[in-house]
């Protein structure tokens, strides 16, 4: 007899359950809806220079048109040589101590490495102290591995850095990490030395490891110094990240890397986890490999984009200013990277929800923020704002936020 079987649902893993990803979210998908019905979207969601007129430099796309053709087999699973040996040489500049290269693993991107670690280092339950706003990525592979994030707060009144007291009261027997984002992404904070050092310190007193997301340590303005953590910390295991996404605005071609230094004896098992799953993913996109040498080595158009009259650090200063001219909006100077995380006065403006304030910006003003909420900031009351477009489009767009904000929610 025939019987027409009951239709098989599937669902999504488990495992995602607590996985938020917002950066590419709901107000995302709401804003692509829009497009799709012929509306025109300002989008100041996501650090992706390139829609924004900003070129790689010619030299490395130049590179890697001559390198395609030696970039179709698979790489050691680390990395290829010359690029690791530039990396070498760049951990060498930033003092990261008791560097070899086999300590060099290239990825395709940070993105890639973050998760990898994430899985490698985590046991279900193990937590794991991450910023709070972070950069969600950290928080959601966190999650994904089984650990536990633990967010610790940055201060807005102590520009952005880390609340130390914070992060100490969220030591518990099971933290196993603590992750640093610095120069940070969405709050734009450079973090001093002395707080480099008494993070240093407590992660020694609880013998934790360190991980520190260094993306943007080349987008610094103002005469800032970036200091790699991991250059005070040659007793503690430390893993740092960067990449040539945003210092060469390459993010499409998905290149990054990581370098484990310090001590690595305590971390010898880690070591033989983090290698399998290198070597389980076979290597990271050869072609992006092999233009890191010229890269790092060659002229870094970016210096041109972050001083005084160039692009980012110009829009920088616009956007800040308007910002903190719009009644009931307040934000803190960002140092480096692109972004600029603003404070919404919500008891002026009524707000309780900041995906909702989002998305009423979105359908009035045609401009796609992320809400503070994206970034694990638990607090109804801050949204990011991208300052990647020019200052012609941003100079308009920072007025139709003041209009929005003059006549939104008020009694
Ligand atoms: N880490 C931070 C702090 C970022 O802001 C980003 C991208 O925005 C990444 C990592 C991911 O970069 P990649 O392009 O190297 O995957």
């Amino acid at each position: 007899s025939e019987r027409t079987p009951v239709m098989r649902h599937f669902k999504k893993s488990s495992k995602l359950n607590n996985v938020l990803y917002d950066v590419r979210g709901p107000v995302v998908d709401e804003a692509a809806r829009m497009e799709s019905e012929g509306m025109r979207i300002l989008k100041l969601n996501i650090g992706n220079p390139a829609p924004f007129g900003f070129r790689a430099p010619d030299e490395v796309v130049h590179d890697m048109r001559q390198q395609l053709p030696d970039g179709e087999g698979y790489s050691d699973s680390r990395g290829l040589f010359s690029a690791r040996k530039a990396i070498m040489q760049y951990c060498q500049i930033r003092n990261l101590p008791n560097v070899t290269m086999e300590d060099i693993y290239t990825g395709n991107g940070v993105s890639e490495l973050i998760n990898l670690c994430m899985q490698a280092i985590l046991d279900n339950g193990d937590e794991i102290l991450i910023p709070s706003p972070d950069y969600p990525l950290w928080t959601a592979c966190a999650t994904l591995a089984g650990g536990t994030p633990v967010h610790y707060i940055c201060d807005e009144q102590a520009e952005w850095n880390p609340d130390l007291d914070d992060i100490r009261s969220k030591i518990s027997p099971r933290t196993k990490a603590i992750v640093l984002i610095n120069p940070n992404n969405p709050t734009g904070a450079l973090y001093p030395r002395e707080v480099l050092a008494e993070i240093v310190e407590i992660a020694r007193e609880h013998q934790l490891m360190i991980l520190s997301d260094e993306i943007y340590d080349r987008l610094i303005m103002d005469g800032f110094e970036h200091t790699s953590i991991a250059s005070m910390a040659p007793d503690l295991f430390c893993i740092t990240f960067s990449g040539l996404s945003k210092s060469h605005m390459i993010a499409g071609y998905r290149i990054g890397w990581m370098v484990l230094s310090g001590n690595k004896r305590c971390a010898k098992d880690l070591i033989e986890g983090i290698h399998m799953l290198a070597n389980m993913r076979l290597c990271s996109n050869v072609p992006a490999q092999a233009i890191v040498q010229t890269a790092l080595g060659g002229y870094q158009s970016v210096q041109r984009y972050i001083v005084p009259g160039g692009r980012v650090h110009d829009q920088r200063d616009l956007v800040y200013e308007a910002l903190n001219q719009i009644p009931g909006i307040s934000a803190v100077k960002p140092k480096a990277a692109f972004y600029i995380f603003p404070k919404i006065d919500v008891k002026r403006f009524n707000i309780t929800d900041d995906e909702q304030f989002a998305l009423d910006l979105l359908h009035e003003k045609h401009i796609l923020i992320v809400p503070g909420k994206g970034f694990n900031w638990h607090k109804p009351d801050h949204f990011r704002v991208v300052y990647l477009p020019r200052r012609r489009v941003l100079t308009e767009c920072m007025e139709d936020l003041a209009d929005f904000m003059e006549t939104y929610r008020q009694a």
